[in-house]
């Protein structure tokens, strides 16, 4: 079959759109040259809606987690106490960065599909005056739970500690209000919601976390925020970025303006409501409920032995990618990537695979065909 088009609904690298592709094919320029230094400065206003933010945006050439491992070594000090609210891969991944950098990590761990109670931080901070940050995931992709920013902003906002959240899965398709939920530090990577290719993260600071940086002596070059910020006076980076990836981004953002930001939340949650209603019309257990479940990625526990093979046959024999399970829920899980470059129509494919899939003609197309006539108001 073309291998431009395969379904690849996996969480992240998503599909990028063709003009977004070719925006990425134009010549190189002059990274300390007039012309690129207007683009990128332009690049990174233009990042502010889409962060609901005021707070200055840093681009670094990297993957997300270049952007996690900035917000940790430039925040945190060795033998800093500091929480993580992890409830998945990458709420562990927040744990394993502070502990490389030697912070005291406290870890509050609510269970893989769950999403945690916002008075539950609030209750740890309490009880544990000394720390100094929060950590805490958005969109989990490992579960697909969405976790409550707003409320665990509003738990914490009385105590003085920093709260930092990892948007990589989320920001470009779901609702983040940066400034109005009271998050100082926003990381998120050019190749999930934002529908270019990885190479891109992106990092939002707030003012109390700039000063707060002038205190860290967390050992750190290339991740150096400090120099990204003088930098950033002359509308430059410090170092070679990646020039072919911003000229994308420039293009998704010309998509994102488009389309618009509420345009865009809607059409993920309906992706993720017919997506699910597929999956139960197929008696097929969905790993969250409906009260966390994400709008960008959906996981399936089915109740069949072989989920890899499973998976590998959708690929093999149907042209849709889907992804596996990862941590402990490797093996047991499939998740159905629907964030960024992705319609309602693709979601209807890939249910229309694994429905033939296991022979069950219909079923899962029929309940999503209808949630999406309810929407459109058929
Ligand atoms: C994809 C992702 C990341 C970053 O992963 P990279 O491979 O470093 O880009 C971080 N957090 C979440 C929730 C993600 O989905």
């Amino acid at each position: 079959m073309f291998s431009d088009r395969k379904q690849l609904r996996i969480p992240g690298p998503t599909p990028v759109p063709h003009k977004v592709l070719a925006a990425g094919a134009g010549p190189m320029a002059n990274h300390r040259g007039p012309d690129f230094k207007s683009q990128l400065a332009n690049i990174l206003e233009r990042l502010k809606p889409v962060f609901q933010t005021e707070n200055t945006i840093i681009g670094l050439t990297g993957s997300g987690t270049s952007a996690m491992e900035a917000a940790v070594a430039n925040l945190i000090n060795p033998n800093d106490s500091v929480l993580v609210l992890s409830g998945g891969v990458f709420g562990d991944r927040w744990a394993q960065i502070c502990r490389a950098f030697q912070a005291d990590v406290h870890v509050l761990e609510y269970p893989w599909g769950e999403g945690i109670a916002p008075e539950a931080a609030a209750d740890y901070l309490r009880r544990h005056s000394h720390i100094k940050a929060v950590f805490a995931t958005h969109n989990e992709s490992s579960t697909g739970v969405l976790n409550d920013i707003a409320g665990i902003g509003a738990a914490i906002a009385d105590f003085d500690c920093l709260y930092i959240v990892d948007a990589v899965s989320s920001l470009g398709g779901v609702d983040l209000k940066t400034d109005e939920w009271g998050i100082d530090v926003v990381c998120t990577a050019s190749q999930k919601c934002l529908m270019a290719p990885p190479g891109l993260a992106f990092i939002s600071i707030s003012n109390r976390a700039k000063e707060r940086m002038k205190a860290v002596s967390s050992p750190r070059f290339y991740l150096d925020l400090q120099s990204y910020l003088e930098m950033l006076e002359r509308s430059e980076t410090p170092y070679t970025p990646n020039i072919s990836h911003f000229y994308a981004l420039e293009e998704a953002l010309n998509i994102i303006e488009a389309e618009g930001l509420e345009q865009i939340f809607s059409r993920h949650l309906l992706m993720r409501d017919m997506v699910r209603a597929g999956i139960s019309a197929l008696g097929l257990p969905l790993l969250v409920a409906d009260q966390w479940a994400s709008p960008t990625v959906t996981a399936v526990k089915p109740d069949f032995d072989d989920v890899s093979g499973f998976v590998a046959s959708l690929r093999d024999d149907f042209g849709v990618e889907l992804a596996g399970g990862q941590g402990r829920l490797a093996g047991r899980v499939f998740r159905i990537g629907h964030m960024g470059y992705a319609t309602p129509l693709d979601m209807l494919t890939t249910l229309a695979a694994i429905e033939t899939k296991l022979g069950r003609f219909g079923q899962a197309t029929a309940a999503a065909e209808q949630v999406w006539l309810q929407t459109v108001g058929g």
